[in-house]
């Protein structure tokens, strides 16, 4: 038994704000916008390891006027759900992630996201992708106001 999950976010980008992407802090003049660390990337997995499961999404479980989730550290909150998958009898088989942005290049820092990712997961290294991509120069990524992130992912049932 697979079940397939998707998952999307978007934070805006403001000065004074660090940039953390799946964990990595990205040089940048500018970082992401909210409650906790505003890890884009990582919300995006959270929610489609959530939606996988029909087990609502990160919100319902880290509601964002929660004292306790500011400045949260967003690799834990994930890691939190990936024990809830392996609580529901599944595993992570892979995923593939799409991070919008127009700045900064990505690339340096891709194979790190994947590493951290795949750590958290419970999965080698080569069962996660992340493709970074600008948006052209148009909408809030294109323009630099924002980051965004989609994430697909496929569980496996675990055999009892
Ligand atoms: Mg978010």
């Amino acid at each position: 038994m697979y079940r397939i999950g998707q998952g999307y976010d978007l934070h805006r980008l403001e000065e004074g704000r660090e940039l953390i992407l799946a964990g990595v802090s990205i040089p940048f003049d500018k970082g992401l916008m909210g409650h906790s660390d505003a890890d884009v990337l990582c919300h995006a997995v959270t929610d489609a390891l959530l939606g996988a499961l029909a087990r609502g999404d990160i919100g319902s479980h880290f509601p964002d006027n929660d004292p306790a989730y500011k400045g949260a550290d967003s690799v834990d909150l994930l890691q939190r759900i990936v024990r809830v998958v392996t609580g529901a009898g599944y595993k992570v088989e892979n995923l593939d992630c799409t991070v919008v942005a127009e700045r900064p290049k990505l690339r340096d820092y891709i194979d790190r996201m994947r590493q951290n990712l795949a750590e958290v997961l419970g999965v080698p290294t080569s069962h996660v992708s992340v493709k970074a991509k600008t948006n052209e120069g148009v909408g809030p990524e294109g323009r630099g106001e924002a980051i965004s992130a989609q994430v697909v992912v496929l569980l496996s049932e675990t055999p009892v």
